[in-house]
């Protein structure tokens, strides 16, 4: 999915009319499997020939900045309970520290509620998602199987994956 929408970044040139040529960032990425490890080691971007301005394309494997996947951060902040236990259980299976999986779940209780993602289409969903529950409440909401669902739903938040709203990337 992340060629296809790199793709379309790419045939839309660059906004001075230049065209753009691939210049992919490396990327660490942290809870990945070894034997996925080689493509999620990098992200796609392009840089313009004549103005040199890079263009990062959305992508469903990366959320903003953050060193770990999309998946994971979306796995581990789905937890139900806010049992301090349960995080720590989590974090041990996981080796994400208890702190940051707490930041995630913050993250979905406090900014992404602001971002002009859901801004945007918050209204779309009937009945309303239940914020305290998020992001369950909502990935629940795009049908099909557990993994088509999850792949709709990195694909709904995609966008904020260019986006500088997003404000706990600094190393997680
Ligand atoms: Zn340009």
């Amino acid at each position: 999915m992340d060629t296809e929408l790199a793709e379309i970044a790419r045939a839309g040139g660059c906004h001075c009319s230049g065209r753009l040529h691939r210049g992919n960032y490396p990327r660490k990425p942290r809870c990945c499997p070894d034997e996925v490890y080689g493509d999620f080691d990098w992200r796609y971007s392009f840089s313009c020939n004549l103005c040199r301005k890079r263009t990062t394309p959305v992508s469903v494997r990366f959320l903003g900045r953050r060193v770990y996947l999309g998946l994971a951060v979306v796995l581990m902040s789905a937890g139900r309970t806010e049992a301090t236990s349960a995080v720590g259980k989590l974090s041990g299976i996981t080796n994400v520290p208890v702190n940051t999986i707490q930041r995630w779940r913050n993250w979905w209780a406090s900014e992404f509620p602001l971002t002009p993602l859901w801004q945007a289409a918050c209204a779309r969903f009937m009945p309303p998602v239940e914020l305290v529950q998020l992001p369950a409440s909502l990935i629940e909401r795009f049908k099909g199987t557990e993994a088509e669902s999850m792949l709709r739903f990195l694909f709904f938040l995609s966008p904020l994956t260019i986006e500088r709203l997003i404000t706990m990337n600094e190393g997680c």
